[in-house]
């Protein structure tokens, strides 16, 4: 197992574990961009949010809901950006799926998740949403 999420997981190595559910588990970023920066993954190896089923997805976020304001409160932070970057394109580096609560504050230097992303687009939004509709059924 090389997964370093599925290690942790199984305690193989060591992790700062904050919380532990049927079909979810979340520890501290080794890495944070701010104090209390958590991450909540599944116990299963999974790629991407796409890839999870109905049952690890309805368990991984009730996981975070049930968290954000914990780890909020936990070091004094104003409010969490909460995010999971779904993908290798994405510039996700483990390929198990992981949602980031990072604890924010007023000033903090970082921006909304808006700020991430230069304005591109060519499509109109009715056009895009008979896409995604179309999509959805096929
Ligand atoms: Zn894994």
């Amino acid at each position: 197992m090389s997964c370093v999420f599925c290690r942790i997981v199984a305690g193989e190595i060591p992790g700062e574990v904050i919380a532990r559910e049927p079909d979810s588990v979340a520890f501290l970023d080794v890495q944070p961009l701010a104090d209390g920066h958590t991450l909540v993954v599944p116990r299963a190896h999974v790629g991407t949010i796409e890839a999870l089923d109905d049952a690890a997805a309805d368990d991984l976020f009730r996981l975070v809901r049930r968290l954000a304001d914990p780890v909020r409160r936990a070091v004094g932070a104003a409010g969490t950006t909460i995010g999971v970057n779904n993908g290798e394109a994405t510039g996700q580096t483990v390929p198990h799926v992981h949602v980031h609560i990072v604890p924010r504050w007023p000033n903090d230097g970082a921006g909304s998740v808006h700020t991430i992303f230069p304005r591109n687009t060519s499509r109109t939004l009715a056009d895009v949403g008979a896409a995604i509709r179309k999509a959805i059924d096929a």
